[in-house]
């Protein structure tokens, strides 16, 4: 009698206490909401002695991104798989100067003026010859050895109720890394609370210029330092591409990709055919998807309306990518250029260990007539934006 009654007082104790916990886990959803935060840290010194800075945003879902102003690029996205462990998702460094070794081969920086390659480096533009760096023999890749991934970008971190935010801000002068104009940048980096990082990029110029601006992170959705991406399921929304030569620059035609090893248009698994291009001068998957740009999603933001552009999964964390955008095109790029550099803690990023998914105008553009404009026009602001939606099922 005794012990039943100990027991019972015991079970009633239990129970209080583990009511007490689901209230305090659950109950009082306002109470419980974490605000959304943005913490400022140390990211080391530039090689030049200019001090660099880290940016945390928790918008109080499950997502964290770390930001540098150094490239106005990613350095971290720390997201849960579907039993709730975290990972980092990108390829990145642990202070700014691995940022500026020779390991780094874009690692989620803001790439540009003009992401992707130009020909040669040339082009011509209202009858003047323009001849930029050759950084990526014979054609000029990213914006050049001195491109915007190497500028100390103008933070503004802020929140809101639902979002934490960070505003990068520079000025490109007219003749930078060979281009004309002086080029006005505004970079927003944007954390909601549904766990949607969305970028938003607004350019300005005072005379005609060639832009194409893109994220370039490197995702891995077991964890950057995984071996492979190989197992990713991915689809893209599209139904072409642009075929290139030998030096990965577009002939000029939009072909079909019914029929190759390029088409996405179902979800399957990167690894399935990525064989049949080992031989080709791309090496594996590098190549622009043209944006079919149906399926448009529903904004609220400022930037231009967005459509569906790709979904990668990992099927063995569950975790998955959505990107949605306003642009026309999507470099997919399979990390065939990674050769086990090291990066965050310690850890190597082998051959094809991460992915590039780059939402981007063509490849070339001010080189090919009938492809969609980039130059950028005084008095005309020009507005893209990209929506980065991570789950885990
Ligand atoms: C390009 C690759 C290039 C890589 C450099 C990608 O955007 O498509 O060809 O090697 O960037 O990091």
């Amino acid at each position: 009698m005794l012990i039943s009654t100990k027991v019972t007082a015991l079970l009633l104790l239990w129970a209080t206490l583990g009511f007490a916990a689901c209230a305090s886990l659950g109950g009082g959803s306002a109470q419980a909401k974490r605000q959304p935060r943005v913490e400022v840290s140390d990211f080391g010194r530039t090689q030049s002695g200019a001090p660099a800075e880290r940016y945390t945003l928790d918008a109080g879902g499950a997502l964290k991104v770390e930001l540098t102003n150094y490239g106005a690029g990613v350095v971290a996205i720390h997201a849960p798989d579907r039993a709730g462990d975290y990972a980092d998702l990108v390829l990145g460094f642990d202070d700014v100067r691995g940022y500026q070794s020779s390991a780094n081969q874009y690692f989620g920086c803001t790439t540009g003026r003009v992401a992707n390659r130009i020909r040669e480096g040339r082009f011509q533009l209202n009858g003047n010859s323009y001849q930029l760096e050759v950084n990526n023999p014979p054609n000029h890749l990213h914006g050049g050895s001195s491109g915007l991934h190497t500028v100390l970008w103008l933070a503004s971190p802020s929140t809101t109720a639902d979002a934490a935010q960070v505003r990068f801000e520079t000025f490109s002068p007219a003749g930078a890394g060979g281009y004309p104009g002086n080029l006005a940048l505004v970079v927003t980096y944007t954390l909601n609370r549904e766990d949607e990082l969305r970028i938003d990029y607004e350019a300005r110029t005072d005379a005609a210029t060639p832009l194409n601006l893109t994220n370039h992170c490197y995702f891995n959705l077991a964890g950057a330092g995984s071996a492979s991406v190989l197992e990713h399921e991915l689809q893209i929304a599209a139904q072409r591409y642009t075929p290139v030569d030998a030096t990965l620059i577009p002939d000029g035609r939009l072909e079909p990709l019914a029929g190759t090893v390029l088409d996405f248009r179902q979800p399957l698994a990167i690894g399935g055919r990525i064989a049949a291009l080992d031989e080709e001068p791309t090496l594996g998957y590098d190549h622009n998807y043209v944006l079919e740009q149906a399926l448009p999603l529903a904004t609220d933001g400022p930037g231009p309306a967005l459509a569906f552009a790709c979904k990668l999964r990992d099927p063995a964390s569950g975790r998955s990518l959505e990107i949605y955008t306003s642009e026309i095109g999507l470099q997919f790029y399979s990390g065939n250029f990674l050769f086990g550099q090291m990066g965050k803690a310690g850890q190597t990023y082998p051959y094809r260990s991460a992915l590039c998914l780059e939402p981007q105008h063509f490849p070339d553009s001010v080189n090919q007539p009938h492809f969609p404009t980039t130059i950028l026009e005084p008095g005309q602001v020009r507005r893209s934006t990209a929506l980065y939606r991570f789950r885990a099922h």
